[in-house]
């Protein structure tokens, strides 16, 4: 996380944001009370520094001057003021400050925190403006610089879908209705039909007094639309809105996903991507394989050194499997039960990684939460794919796991060695 800059001379103010900034988790903050003190931090921690909060009256700086010191350096700033004056509020927004937050109470103070929060993720997002005007075009891209994300820019529907197509970062589209060739209905149609509503955001541009523009839109897939000409601050609101429920519904489909104690996939997601994989795979005539992990006597483990310690084990264990096959799927499909589908691979260097990795597990001293440690074992089912599905592919290779058991353990067993 980069480091935040806060200029308040109210030790009252500071120890709110303090407060604030704690609850939000975020500790690299650095305070000063005065625009000398802000710029002495600013220059020695210039290359570090994200962002700012920035009081408008300081007792050395009684108008601002911090303010423009550091737009002048290009750091972006969230103005904080106990002063709620529409022209002052104007005239620093064109100045090009990220948001002007007025000292009203507590929710003012997280408001300003978050906006911080968010500039500092926005670095990451890309965003793509769509419009043949120059001018509107330029205006968009100043508004989203001033919130700091990356820009790209290109003046026609058709431009607009190939730099989709070539930038896969690209998470917020800004476009245009009234353009040469496609208009912006369809264009957002047509990134609709390639891309669902998780992954881009798009809002739709419409003129002046064409209030059907904007309902279409939407019809056609836009998350948003503006009406031009529009305020700074509505812009910043509504790009702030989409990208945050953006974020929502990809944290969602994360969670869905993710196996919450050891941080791999879980049984739903190897089951969803591994049937997608194998179709590839089958379709470009590659093998694959797939092998279902299980440790081995591991209740005895968790009955003696309790279920924490069993924790531990899974995820030690869960962090080598994850690292060893980083190339694959590999999923917590169970309790102590591991998968991984190996696609573009033959089933002998299949057999070889996955024996690589039975020996490994064999040598590794498992810590437990009391700092003593464990051995373990793992026995392995192999089957090498032939256009199955998933289902039946775990199915065949849980046989061969199940030999392995009865066989003694601690080894690999290929579905075909069965007879
Ligand atoms: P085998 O060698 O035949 O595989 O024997 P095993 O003891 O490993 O197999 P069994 O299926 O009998 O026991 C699995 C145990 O894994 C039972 C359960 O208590 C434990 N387990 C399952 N999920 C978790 C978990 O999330 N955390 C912990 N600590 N233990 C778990
Ligand atoms: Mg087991
Ligand atoms: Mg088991």
């Amino acid at each position: 996380m980069g480091l935040f800059l806060v200029v308040e001379d109210s030790s009252i103010v500071q120890k709110i944001l303090r407060h604030t900034f704690k609850q939000a988790r975020i500790d690299s903050v650095l305070f000063a009370s005065s625009m000398a003190e802000g710029r002495a931090l600013y220059k020695k921690h210039a290359d570090q520094l994200v962002a700012a909060i920035v009081d408008l009256s300081l007792p050395d700086a009684p108008h601002g001057e911090m303010v423009e010191c550091l737009l002048a350096e290009s750091l972006p700033v969230v103005v904080l003021t106990g002063s709620a004056d529409a022209d002052q509020r104007k005239k620093l927004l064109a100045m090009g400050v990220a948001d002007y937050v007025i000292k009203e109470n507590r929710f003012s103070y997280q408001y300003a925190v978050r906006m911080l929060l968010r500039l500092e993720r926005n670095q990451y997002l890309t965003a793509l403006v769509v419009d043949d005007s120059d001018t509107s075009r330029r205006v968009v891209s100043h508004y989203l610089h001033l919130h700091c994300f990356k820009v790209k820019e290109v003046s026609s529907a058709e431009d607009g879908l190939k730099a989709l197509q070539e930038d896969e970062a690209i998470s917020l589209v800004i476009s245009d209705y009234h353009m040469p060739g496609m208009n912006g209905f369809d264009f957002v149609q047509e990134i609709r039909h390639r891309y669902d509503k998780r992954s881009i955001a798009v809002i739709g541009l419409s003129g002046q007094g064409d209030p059907d523009i904007s309902v279409q839109f939407i019809k056609k897939g836009a998350n948003d639309f503006l009406q031009k000409p529009f305020l700074q601050e509505e812009f910043f609101c509504r790009v702030t809105n989409n990208i945050e429920s953006l974020e929502q519904l990809l944290e969602l489909k994360t969670l869905a996903t993710k196996d919450y104690l050891t941080g791999l996939s879980n049984r739903r997601y190897f089951y969803e991507e591994g049937d997608a994989s194998v179709a590839r795979s089958t379709k470009a005539l590659m093998p694959y394989t797939l092998a279902v992990l299980d440790i081995d006597r591991f209740k005895p483990l968790n009955d003696e050194f309790g279920h924490d310690a069993g924790d531990a084990v899974l995820r030690q264990f869960s962090e080598h499997l994850g690292l060893a096959f980083s190339r694959f799927i590999v999923a917590r499909v169970g309790g102590e039960e591991f998968a991984v589908l190996m696609a573009g691979l033959e089933a002998e260097r299949a057999y070889e990684l996955l024996d690589e990795f039975r020996r490994f597990v064999e040598a590794q001293m498992y810590i437990l939460p009391d700092d003593d440690y464990q051995r373990i074992t793992v026995s392995i089912g192999v089957r090498a794919g032939v256009d199955q599905s998933i289902h039946a592919s775990i199915t065949d290779a849980d046989k061969a796991l199940y030999l392995a058991k009865e066989n003694g353990r601690n080894m690999v067993v290929m579905y075909e060695d069965e007879a």
